[in-house]
């Protein structure tokens, strides 16, 4: 399998450092809002990178955290507390806004048809083991105390920007303007590992330490929870390119330091998804979520379909007109498969050649470095082939299925109405109670403005002898 490592800026040919078992993390979450679709399409090619190495023949150990502590707005340990914030906005306390957000996060994965790492950790669970891990970084030397919080001193390792290869001057300007700089660090690239004093005194989520009362930095988590859970060594670390210039550098860092050992042997970073206004970001205002798709009346798998046509290494632009296309695409693709499915008189057919040639062409896409959009097409030919009966035809899709999961074998009608949540059916129902009511006076014109009213939230009302029906627009 070859596949592309950030860390040598190039195509590698992958072997892992256990022959038998894949070591795997994939940074996870910060759960004070949804996921937007940005987000998404991250974890649905990280489910596609696990799903293909266990589909060439290993065996995948995956871990994800789950950040549910503090976490800055900006990477480099400045900005708004992005927990707090929520709570805030939301009236909750901390920890609510976690469970809440963390549970609507899975909720979303489970549609994208996203396989759940095997031990997801969050962040909280962890205290005790980031506290022994600054002590030994502290024991070695790597940290220094200024105003109250645990600094790294990145002039302490050897070649800090082996991930980013930036020099250090780039990364200083590279950092925003808006947010003030902390002038107790050493250096500017310094990170802090554990906060006592902060700008935000309400900080909720406070823990015991020998520094003092206080809470984690958060590069810290993703370090202890992969060393605690795959060892001191592992073979794939994955996230998205923001992470390059300071999230995974100081991963690296300070895992490094800790260990003394060379930490990760391919780094896999997945490329944006742009909105109009270009990169997504769900701190601010209104944002794409699987939600908002699914109350336009979009299937999520057609969200994942849209995403598998590209590659992970390319920016990808998000309109709603080409996931219209996609999902136009889904659906034929479907009825294709089920066309073939009818046909099919279920008799297990020994593997012909012909059979074998698909599925090594669907390989050899799949492990070029994850070349989804080929192996789609791999699809459709075989679908279309003359050289397969429909059992075969059966057989390869339920065997691609294992890497793309696009349920195209999953006939059941999709029931639209399913994507609208509790709270939006019970209203959508009261305004319906409202307009029979206002059409038996005789208030016609209410009765007009009620149906206006859900017309512009896209649902549609439609009379018949048993009643109100409604639906909810493409
Ligand atoms: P967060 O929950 O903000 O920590 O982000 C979760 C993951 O989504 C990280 O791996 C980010 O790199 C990634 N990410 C953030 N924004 C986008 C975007 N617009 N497109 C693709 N991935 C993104
Ligand atoms: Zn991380």
């Amino acid at each position: 399998m070859e596949l592309y490592n950030t860390l040598s800026r190039s195509i590698e040919n992958f072997k892992p450092i256990d022959e038998n078992l894949v070591r795997m993390y994939t940074c996870g979450p910060t759960v004070y809002n949804y996921a937007h679709i940005g987000n998404l399409r991250m974890y649905i090619h990280e489910d596609i990178l696990e799903k293909t190495l266990r589909y060439v023949g290993y065996n995948v150990k995956r871990v994800m955290n789950i950040t549910d502590v503090g976490h800055l707005e900006s990477d480099s340990d400045e900005g708004e507390d992005k927990m707090l914030k929520g709570a805030k906005r939301e009236n909750k306390t901390v920890w609510e806004i976690a469970q809440y957000y963390t549970d609507a996060f899975f909720k979303d994965i489970v549609k994208l048809n996203i396989k759940k790492a095997d031990v997801i950790a969050k962040a909280t669970d962890y205290i005790n083991e980031y506290i022994e891990f600054i002590k030994t970084l502290e024991q070695k030397g790597f940290t220094y105390v200024a105003n109250g919080n645990v600094y790294f001193d990145i002039t302490k390792v050897e070649n800090y920007t082996k991930l980013s290869k930036l020099d250090l001057d780039t990364l200083q300007t590279a950092s925003r303007d808006e947010v003030t700089e902390d002038l107790h660090k050493k250096n500017p690239q310094d990170f802090v590992l554990w906060f006592t004093k902060s700008k935000f005194e309400n900080q909720a989520m406070k823990w015991e330490s020998p520094w003092g009362i206080g809470y984690p930095g958060w590069h810290i988590e993703c370090s202890v929870i992969s060393l605690k859970n795959l060892g001191e060594q592992m073979d794939i670390h994955c996230g998205g390119v923001d992470h390059i210039p300071v999230h995974h550098t100081n991963e690296i860092a300070q895992t490094e330091s800790y260990t003394g050992k060379q930490w990760v042997k391919y780094w896999w970073h997945g490329e944006f998804l742009l909105d109009n206004e270009g990169k997504m970001s769900k701190s601010s205002g209104e944002f794409l979520t699987l939600s908002l798709l699914e109350k336009k009346g979009f299937n999520p798998l057609s969200y994942r379909y849209f995403i598998l046509n590209s590659h992970y290494r390319k920016q990808l632009a998000f309109t709603f007109d080409s996931l219209k296309s996609a999902e136009n695409a889904y659906f034929k693709l479907k009825s294709r498969v089920k066309t073939v499915a009818d046909l099919q008189n279920g008799t297990k057919e020994e593997i012909t050649e012909a059979v074998n040639k698909y599925k090594n062409d669907f390989k050899s896409h799949i492990e070029n470095d994850l070349n989804t959009a080929n192996a789609i097409t791999v699809l459709y030919e075989l679908l279309k082939a003359d050289d397969l009966n429909s059992s075969e035809k059966l057989y390869l899709v339920e065997d691609f299925e294992k890497v793309l999961s696009l349920s195209l074998l999953n006939f059941e009608e999709e029931n639209k109405n399913d994507s609208v949540d509790d709270q939006e059916v019970k209203y959508i129902e009261e305004m319906i109670q409202k307009r029979t009511e206002a059409k038996k006076n005789k208030n016609f014109a209410l009765a007009d403005s009620i149906r206006n009213e859900l017309l512009e939230k896209g649902i549609v009302l439609e009379d018949t002898r048993q009643g109100v029906n409604w639906k909810i627009m493409n």
